[in-house]
């Protein structure tokens, strides 16, 4: 399990470090907003600590833009303020939690389990490709951090491809699943819905999600 350390007092790295990798976690670290945000991009961690008061690009800003970018890694802030104003923005920004520097280590870890632990229990009700978010608990779907409201058919259909996402999905499996296994196609339904969604996912987005497979169906795919 990797964990991402963000956080320029490199004394308190070095003790976060010794401490994670004493519980078997490996970590990385980076000592700027900026630095750090690419690693969260480019790498699939199970945790990120991050810091508030960063050079460059604070811990705010920074979790934000992960945010937005369907980055959906548990991320704990380490605030030497502890404020409530800060832990207000901090979880607003889209953080999972907080911690008030000084803390021990023990609270560390007890945090890092119980987001860890939680995470578990949501994450198979979130299912995305690239930067388009469902949220099933919250019947909910997003595009770059933007919420799309969708009929209960457009949801269904988008739900069947996004579940086998990268997938040709043929047209009679899509028809059963958003009108029921006995409904006939009179007047092109499924391509009318399509061509809604389409509008509503891929709009005048440069990248194009829902592709149409010739002869089989539709397929959602990066
Ligand atoms: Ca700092």
């Amino acid at each position: 399990m990797a964990i991402l350390i963000i956080e320029d007092e490199k004394k308190l790295v070095d003790i976060l470090k010794r401490a994670l990798k004493s519980e078997r976690y490996s970590v990385d670290v980076a000592y700027d907003g900026e630095t750090g945000l690419e690693k969260a991009m480019k790498n699939n961690y199970s945790l990120i600590l991050l810091d508030i008061m960063l050079p460059k690009r604070d811990g705010f800003s920074v979790c934000k833009e992960l945010r937005t970018h369907a980055i959906h890694t548990p991320i704990i802030m380490l605030t030497a303020r502890g404020s409530t104003e800060d832990r207000v923005t901090g979880l607003d920004a889209g953080a999972d939690d907080y911690l008030i520097k000084p803390f021990s280590t023990s609270e560390l870890f007890a945090r890092i389990r119980a987001v860890l632990r939680r995470r578990k229990t949501t994450e198979s009700n979130i299912i995305k490709i690239g930067n388009l978010v469902m949220d099933k608990k919250k019947h909910e779907v997003t595009r770059a951090g933007i919420t799309i409201p969708l009929t209960p058919k457009e949801y269904k259909l988008l739900d069947m491809l996004l579940s086998n996402s990268g997938e040709a999905i043929s047209r009679q499996r899509l028809i059963e699943h958003a009108w029921g296994p006995t409904f006939k196609e009179t007047n092109n339904e499924l391509n009318v819905h399509i061509r809604y969604l389409r509008k509503k996912i891929d709009g005048k987005k440069d990248k194009h999600l829902i592709h149409t497979i010739r002869g089989v169906g539709f397929a959602l795919k990066e």
